[in-house]
Parts: structure tokens; sequence; C-alpha cells
């Protein structure tokens, strides 16, 4: 059995804790590929959050109360750099973090694509899964916005973080993912797979990203494996973070039914065979998918270990 999950970084680490585990109970083989969108450099650093929060929440390294970062965390250096008025201040560098930035910054000024930097840093953390960039190209969510009386497009990280996604917003943009090519791997793992699961990630910056990488949304559409999509929308409310925003942008309604309408059914030109909702969000119904309702808040390994299962017996 070859599972491959598509994935952002803090909703999608925690739902490879529980696909691991039962991939570790049937004898499967996950890939995990990876939303590069949210990559961006600061102080010269290359910082690949999504990649980051997997790699250290499947290594036993990450912050379980902040969600985000390396547990036991100090912040000298941010208090330095602040000392120096350095900007960009908004997003938080700590100090073990950025020892993971040098060593892939290192290796990426050497000429390693990210995909094998990704399996450097992997060699420590032991994620006990394959992981993957969806990409090793410059793929980058901006966010089209009005500042100051001007239209201009931000990174999604600025965005996001910086102004908590509260600036008025049009579109988002995927910078250079017309030109970008699926990092190595990625295809042929999609190609051999019998379940792709769609990690409950925010779908519009940290699946769509992903799937905009030329020829993946096809691979994933028309590729052999069944498809199933976890809701991150329970009863009309993202369970962390502001994925509402994000929907907002796209018009699309903050639910479990406005996400996989989104997703689709792949009969019907979309990705998904099933779709797994939230009790409360039962009786959801998407065209041309198999829907099912049952517990989707990732509390503990055990429970998410439950839903990957009743996702991977779904169709
Ligand atoms: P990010 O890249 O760090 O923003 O993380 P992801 O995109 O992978 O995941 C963010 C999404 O995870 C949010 O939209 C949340 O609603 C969702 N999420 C977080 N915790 C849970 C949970 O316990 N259950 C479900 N179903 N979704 C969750
Ligand atoms: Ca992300």
């Amino acid at each position: 059995m070859r599972i491959v999950v598509l994935t952002g970084g803090i909703g999608g680490a925690r739902f490879l804790l529980g696909v691991r585990a039962y991939a570790r109970e049937v004898g499967a083989e996950v890939t995990a590929v990876v939303n590069v969108g949210d990559d961006l450099y600061l102080h010269s650093l290359k910082v690949c959050p999504d990649l980051d929060s997997v790699l250290y929440t499947l290594g036993g390294g990450a912050d379980p109360e902040r969600g985000w970062g390396r547990v036991g965390e100090s912040w000298t250096i941010r208090q330095e750099l602040a000392a120096y008025g350095a900007e960009p201040s908004w997003f938080n560098l700590g100090d073990k973090d950025v020892a993971t930035h040098l060593v892939r910054t290192t290796m990426i000024n050497a000429g390693y694509p990210l995909s094998q930097v990704t399996e450097a840093l992997a060699a420590r953390w032991q994620p006990g899964v394959r992981l993957l960039p969806a990409t090793d190209d410059r793929l980058e969510t901006h966010a089209v916005v009005d500042l100051d009386g001007e239209r201009r497009a931000i990174h999604f990280q600025e965005w996001w973080v910086r102004y908590r996604a509260g600036v008025p917003t049009d579109r988002f943009v995927f910078v250079g993912a017309d030109t970008a090519k699926p990092a190595p791997g990625v295809a042929e793992a999609l190609a051999a797979a019998d379940m792709v699961l769609v990690a409950p990630s925010n779908p519009v910056v940290s699946i769509a990203p992903v799937l905009a990488v030329p020829g993946l949304r096809d691979a994933v559409a028309t590729g052999p494996a069944r498809v199933v999509g976890v809701s991150p929308i329970i009863g009309g409310a993202p369970v962390r973070g502001m994925a509402d925003r994000c929907l907002e942008v796209l018009d699309v309604e903050c639910s479990a039914a406005g996400v996989g309408r989104l997703y689709g059914g792949r009969s019907e030109g979309g990705l998904l065979d099933g779709w797994l909702v939230a009790p409360e969000d039962d009786g959801v119904t998407v065209p041309g998918v198999t829907v099912r309702a049952v517990p989707l808040r990732m509390t503990d390994e055990a429970a998410t270990t439950a839903m990957v299962r009743a996702a991977m017996e779904l169709v």
C-alpha cells in the first residue's frame, strides 16, 4: 500500500502523525508532498515554514502549544536583530530554528535543490515518512492587496503574519507556478500511489499552491489512486487559524460543503472520490463524491489515526 499526502504546515503536520501511525499498523509507505508557497528569504536565510512544521512535528521537536517552531526555543537572535532595527521584524525567528535555516541556506547556495536539502534535514529528524517539496523551483504565494491607496502584491507570509490577513485583498497569485516542475519523485509517487489523502490543510494557500505546479493537479485527478480529502472546516469555522479569510478572497463559503465543492468530485472534473466531514456537518453533499461524517478534531495521535483509518476505508 502506497499513500501520498498533499499537505501544508501545522494542520497537515498533525494529520501526518496519524498517517504515519496508520501506515506502521498496516505496513504502508507514505510520501508527503509539501507546500512551498510560503517559503521566503529573511535576513538572507531561506525559510520554509511548511516543510519545517512537518519536520519538527514528525521529528518530535515542535512546540505543541505555539503550534509552530521549536520546543524550548529562545529568542536572542530576534532581540539582537531588533536592537539593530533590522527589518523585517514581523516574522519571528527563534534561535534553534535559525540553525535549520542556516544549514538549508548553505546547501541551497552550494547548489543543492530543495528536495535534497530536505532529505539532508530529515536525516536528523527521522520523520518516518518521505518528505518532498512540491517543487524545487521558486513558487511563492503572493496576495494582491490595496495598501495605502496603492495596489500591489505582497508575499503571503507578510499578508498573514504582518497584517493578520486583515488588508483588502483581490486574489492570491502563485508566482513562478507556470514554469515550476514537480520535484524529483513527486510525479512518480503519485503515479504509483494507491491512495492520495488531501490533508485538512488550508485549501487556498496550502493545497492550491501544490496543485498549481504544472502536471500535479492532473496527476491527482486522473491518476490511478483513490483520492480522499479531510475537511479543515468544522461547523462553518476553521479549527485553527484564518482559513475563512482566504476562502472569502475566493468567494467560497467557509463550510465543509464549500471546501468540498471547491475541490470537486473526480467524475465532475475535480479531485475527490471521498470527503470526510465532522459530525457537526453530517448531511453535507458534494456532487460525485462519497461523503462521510466522523470526528475530525486532531486532539491526539489516536484520534488522528482513527480519522486516517476512516479516510482510508471511505472509498
Ligand atoms: P499552515 O500551513 O501552518 O497554515 O497549516 P495547514 O494549511 O496545513 O493547516 C491549517 C488548517 O488546519 C486550518 O485551516 C485548520 O482549520 C486546520 N486544522 C487545524 N487543526 C485541525 C483539526 O484538529 N482538525 C481539522 N479537521 N482541521 C484542523
Ligand atoms: Ca503554510
